[in-house]
């Protein structure tokens, strides 16, 4: 990775945005949280990596290093509660503190119509995306309350503005949870100056439908799930993953200080059509 592929935003002071920070983000490995980490790190923040899978994990952490940050890959399921506890104590251990947290692993989980829908594919799916974003919270918090902070949860359209992705009742039901989690965690966590928001992209080109049940499923469904060519108006197309990190950026520095309890939507204006 070459330093002009990343963008920097100095201060007023001339200084990096996010300098002195620590930031924990969760599927860092891959597509919206590897594009986050990448930027984040660029504006002087150090990262705590979560993620499931090593050897992609492993790189972005190379790439932070090379690029002079300072990065530490740690290996979870979001779901386990006794190994998020313990990785995000490591890694406010090894920084000292946390400021920022990105909960965005996620799943598609399984695609089927509601009838064939099994209970322990609806558990997954719940498990990965919503349990998963409390976890990160729950444990995090504690090292988040002396000095505030700014916590990004990465919901969707999908959990409350479109749905067009039929087949996906169980994601759905998991995004729309994040949503109302967060507000209600925005209004309990603004005594501590921890501002609380959610971002729901739409489409977004990264590895999220590979290789899993979901698109394993395509071809044996019963009902389309399409995102038509063309169905972003200002794109003509999915977005990529480096613009949802810019917005990340911006809720997790101080230019975002007066927004909490919000959603916002980064889908090309998507969901007006
Ligand atoms: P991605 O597959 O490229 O990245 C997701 C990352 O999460 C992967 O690195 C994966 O290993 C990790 N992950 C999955 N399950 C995990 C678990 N149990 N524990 C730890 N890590 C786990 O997909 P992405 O598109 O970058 O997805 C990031 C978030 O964005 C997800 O929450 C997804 O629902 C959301 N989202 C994506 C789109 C899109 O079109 N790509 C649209 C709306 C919302």
């Amino acid at each position: 990775m070459s330093k002009s592929d990343v963008q920097t935003t100095p201060t007023e002071a001339g200084g990096l945005l996010l300098n002195g920070r620590t930031a924990i983000i969760t599927g860092a490995g891959s597509g919206i949280g590897r594009a986050a980490a990448l930027l984040l790190a660029r504006n002087g923040a150090k990262i705590g990596l979560l993620d499931l899978i090593d050897k992609r994990t492993e790189e972005v952490e190379k790439a932070i290093r090379e690029m002079g940050g300072e990065a530490e890959f740690y290996d979870v399921n979001v779901s386990d509660p006794q190994r998020m506890e313990q990785a995000i104590r490591s890694a406010a251990g090894r920084f000292g503190r946390i400021d920022i947290v990105f909960a965005n692993a996620g799943i598609n989980g399984t695609l089927s119509p509601i009838e064939d829908l099994s209970p322990e594919a609806w558990d997954e799916t719940l498990s990965t995306n919503l349990k998963g974003t409390f976890l990160t919270m729950k444990y995090a918090v504690p090292h988040m309350k002396q000095a505030g902070g700014s916590v990004i949860i990465t919901s969707s359209i999908n959990g409350s503005r479109k749905f067009s992705g039929l087949g996906m009742s169980a994601y759905s039901a998991s995004k729309a949870g994040q949503a109302a989690f967060a507000k209600m965690a925005a209004l309990e966590l603004a005594r501590y100056k921890i501002r609380v928001n959610v971002i729901c992209p739409g489409a977004i080109e990264t590895s999220i439908g590979e290789n899993t049940e979901h698109t394993k499923q395509l071809d044996k469904i019963r009902i389309p799930v399409v995102y038509p060519e063309g169905s972003q108006p200002l794109e003509h197309g999915p977005g990529r993953p480096e613009q949802v990190a810019d917005l990340v950026l911006f809720l997790a520095s101080d230019r975002s200080s007066h927004i909490s309890g919000t959603e916002i939507y980064i889908d090309g204006a998507e969901t007006l059509l």
